[in-house]
């Protein structure tokens, strides 16, 4: 209704036109900026979006290039259940023990900082995973510069790994192998290199471009090597952040501590961040009290690729939102209130995910180019016999991408995917798995699953020809 005001037309005339778009709106609802654009366009409006949100204002704020300065590469580890994630962390963080600090790591905050010998540092994130790696990428927030994907050499290339790569993949972040566990004697670090290679993921030893190198997370054997493997892979993607302005980043972590309060671990990515600032995290606010490093020291400051955890925030912020610093207390709490406020608002909102249904008009309208796919089946005859004909359908005005194919259930971790990478689902003789479903209801991810190759084909090019009867 304020747009209908706003244009002077009557409310009913853009529900309307709402509707003829295939959203089926109230009259206190909110429309997203896409629409919005879309409907004023129809009643000869052009939209201009004022700072509707504070990361917008803030992404305005471009750094000179003589302000920037190298930053340290923040990393993942991700990898197939028990192939040795956590080992490697707590190896990693066991042994870099910055020079002339006394103990190592003791806290567990979400992430930690470690030095190497040549002064290089790293920042990991602590929580191994891609589930978590791309849980933030589907709230937003793309924090990781690098992925460590371990294999265990005494196992395979297991469907976990295979997600591993496709979800560090689809984040357009690089990877660096660990083949792990070459302490074993079962271990056969090459068989596993030549079933990369067999996946057209050549690493180096095999002629190819990707990093690789063969460690024991327990013993340490080979981790050095692999961790000056990442920092010249990140040399490459030439890190920078201006240190010299107001702090901004993603939240890692976020809980209520019984004597200190709220804590919340930040990851600082560009700017630098001081005790006594405003800070707006999402929907909280506040001022920085006190600052710890993961070592459970007080620091005064922190700037660009430190993991820090903060006290002074009026409430835990979530996983993956961002926080910056703002000039002044007052403002930093008016955006947090009516964040607050928007999120309410916007339970009932409307749909953020490409669907099925939407594509043809998508493509109608032209501001769609890429199709992203994830497949899972139950053999893999019928994967691949889908990846080809789905690709077949590509034309010059659209791309179709499968962003991960593979055998089984649809899991949460697909649904998770497919948010951070707007993509659909599709499903050949498999069904959602666990909480998949529930979590694809909300994050309004399409899920559909067909048991005739056939009819998945036809319907996805039904639905690029913008032809697809909807579903009832
Ligand atoms: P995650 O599930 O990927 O985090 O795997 P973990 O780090 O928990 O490791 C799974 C198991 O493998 C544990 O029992 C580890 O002790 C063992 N493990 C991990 N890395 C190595 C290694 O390099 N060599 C050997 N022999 N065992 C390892």
């Amino acid at each position: 209704s304020e747009v209908a005001t706003m244009m002077n037309v009557p409310t009913t005339d853009i529900i309307s036109a709402c509707m003829s778009l295939g959203i089926m709106v109230t009259m206190n609802q909110r429309l997203d900026a896409e629409t919005l654009s879309i409907v004023a366009d129809e009643f000869g409006y052009e939209v201009n979006f004022v700072t509707a949100d504070i990361e917008e204002s803030i992404e305005e704020i471009v750094d000179a290039p003589e302000d920037l300065e190298e930053r340290a590469p923040i990393v993942t580890v991700m990898g197939h259940v028990d192939h040795g994630k956590t080992s490697l962390l707590d190896y990693i963080r066991e042994e870099n023990v910055i020079a002339g600090e006394s103990g190592g790591i003791t806290q567990h905050i979400g992430a930690y900082g470690v030095q190497l010998e040549n002064g290089q540092k790293i920042a990991f994130l602590d929580t191994p995973g891609h589930e978590a790696f791309t849980a933030m990428r589907a709230r937003g927030a793309q924090v990781t510069d690098l992925a460590i994907i371990v294999i265990a050499a005494d196992d395979d290339v297991m469907p976990q790994t295979k997600e591993a790569i496709s979800h560090a993949q689809a984040a357009g972040v690089p990877i660096v192998f660990a083949i792990n566990k070459v302490d074993r004697p079962e271990a056969n670090p090459e068989k596993i290199k030549e079933k990369l290679a067999s996946m057209n993921l050549l690493v180096e030893d095999w002629g190819g471009k990707i990093q690789s190198h063969d460690i024991s997370a327990k013993t340490g054997l080979g981790v050095k090597e692999l961790l000056e493997k990442v920092l010249l892979e990140a040399e490459i993607l030439e890190l920078k952040a201006n240190p010299n302005r107001l702090a901004s980043g993603t939240v890692v972590e976020a809980f209520l501590d019984k004597g200190r309060g709220y804590v919340s671990t930040i990851l600082v990515q560009t700017g630098t961040l001081k005790i006594g600032d405003y800070v707006l995290a999402g929907k909280n606010s506040g001022k920085i009290k006190a600052m710890q490093d993961e070592r459970g020291n007080s620091v005064k400051e922190a700037g660009p690729s430190t993991p820090v955890s903060i006290l002074g925030l009026d409430g835990a912020p979530q996983a993956g939102d961002k926080f910056s610093v703002l000039e002044d207390e007052r403002e930093a709490k008016d955006i947090a209130s009516k964040r607050a406020q928007l999120h309410r608002e916007q339970s009932v909102r409307t749909q953020r995910h490409i669907t099925l249904d939407e594509i043809g008009r998508r493509i109608a309208l032209g501001d769609f180019k890429e199709l992203n796919i994830i497949l899972k089946g139950d053999v893999d005859g019928s994967v691949e016999a889908l990846t080809d004909s789905f690709q077949k359908l590509s034309t010059e005005e659209i791309h179709v991408n499968i962003i991960h194919k593979a055998v089984g259930a649809i899991t949460e971790s697909d649904v998770l995917l497919a948010s951070a990478s707007d993509a659909i689902i599709i499903g050949f003789n498999v069904r959602p798995a666990g909480n998949a479903r529930q979590v694809a209801d909300k994050e309004e991810i399409d899920i559909r699953t067909y048991s005739i190759i056939y009819d998945a084909i036809n319907d996805l090019k039904d639905a690029m020809e913008g032809m697809l009867s909807p579903v009832m």
